[in-house]
Parts: structure tokens; sequence; C-alpha cells
């Protein structure tokens, strides 16, 4: 596969302040990971091999399907299909009992190859992004200028601070993220709060006001799923 396709210029994910950026490297890497094996990279026998043996997940399968190539996708899931008969189902000497077996299912059923890649590329962006944090204080201030940061990504960037970056970097690096989060937060707390207050009879008519609370409940699904 061409690793290539997964180097995205960090400025590039930060400059546009909408959302939050690592949906948006995530998004983009899947963007590109999910068009380069749905064209001719299909065929590559590295990338075949590969997708024969991770499969995809269910958001993932849909990403495919929204591409409106149905033969590329029919292509990928035969040869899935056969290797998931020859190599696990179909083979009776490999396991010496059935739990190997289910061990080899479960492992299909939990992997991906979209995922792995997008795990991937995070993990190479990643280094780069705490590099720049550390060294940059022009980057720390695009930052700090971020919409917000969700609450899945929130918790990966403090899970990998303290390994990623000095302790003098550190609290300053904690303080801008929690502060993105907790604007965002406070936001969404209001936001739907006025959503349910609108069902009240004294808000209803024709001139309601709805403010920005409209939109509040899918805000608050992509802030705790990044979707
Ligand atoms: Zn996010
Ligand atoms: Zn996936």
């Amino acid at each position: 596969m061409r690793e290539s396709i997964l180097t995205i210029p960090i400025s590039e994910i930060f400059e546009p302040k909408c959302g939050c950026p690592f949906c948006r490297m995530r998004d983009t890497l899947e963007d590109r990971c999910v068009e380069y094996i749905m064209g001719a990279a299909m065929m590559e026998p590295d990338v075949r091999e590969q997708t024969n043996q991770l499969g995809f997940c269910k958001t993932h399968f849909e990403k495919m399907l929204q591409q409106k190539n149905r033969l590329s996708i029919a292509l990928m899931l035969q040869s899935h299909l056969n290797e998931i008969n020859s190599s696990i189902i179909s083979k009776k000497r490999l396991f010496s009992n059935s739990k190997g077996k289910t061990a080899k299912i479960s492992e299909l059923n939990n992997s991906c190859f979209v995922c792995s890649k997008i795990e991937w590329g995070m993990k190479r962006l990643l280094v780069t992004f705490f590099e720049m944090f550390e060294k940059s204080n022009e980057f720390k201030k695009l930052l700090s200028e971020q919409e917000m940061l969700c609450l899945n990504h929130y918790e990966m960037l403090l899970s990998l601070s303290s390994s990623m970056i000095s302790k003098k970097a550190l609290s300053e690096f904690e303080a801008i993220c929690t502060s993105l989060l907790q604007k965002h937060l406070a936001e969404l707390i209001n936001d739907v709060t006025h959503f349910c207050n609108m069902y009240d009879y004294r808000n209803s008519g024709k001139n309601a006001d709805w403010g920005n609370s409209k939109d509040s409940i899918e805000r608050t699904v992509k802030f705790l799923t990044t979707r």
C-alpha cells in the first residue's frame, strides 16, 4: 500500500478551526483510505491480502457503500469470504480445539482494514503534533483557537501527553485541552437545556425562539461519539 496517502501536513488539519481537529484528522485519513481501496489499489495484491485478513467494520462498510462502486466491494468481499472459509471455518488441522477457532473468529470480528490504517496514520501524525506543540508558540496558539475537542479525543490526548511532551509543557497542554473541552461542554449544556425548554407550552407558537438549540442533539452525539 502507498503509505504516502496517509501523510497529511498538520497545519492543513488545524487551520480550518471548526469542530474537533482530531475528528478532522481521522476523517481525512478515513476518506483517503476509503477512496484508495475503492480505486485501483483494491486490485493490488498486498492491499487485497490485508483486506482479506482484516475485513471491515460496519462504519467503514457504510463509507464504502457511499462510493457507489459496488463491483469493487463485491470483488473484495468475494476473496474475503473465501479466505474466512479456507483459513478458519473449513480448516480442521490448525485448531486443536474449538477455542482456537473462536479466538480466530473473534479477532476477525474486531478488525478492520480502514480502522487499522487510520490508527497507523494517526499515530504518526500525533508524533508530529506533539513535537510542534513543544517547539512552536504559534502552534500552541493555533491549538487554543480551535472550536472544540470531543470527549474521545480529549481522553486520547491526555492519556498520550505525559509520554509525548516534556513535564514543562504538560500543564500548559492540559490547560489548553481542558479549556477547549469545557467551553464546548458548557455550550452543549446550554443548547440542550434550551431545546428541552422549548417543549414547555409557554414556548409554543410561531415566534418561538429556538436559538442555537435545533441541532443540539446531533452536536452532542458528535461530542460524545466523534460521529
Ligand atoms: Zn474528536
Ligand atoms: Zn473500520
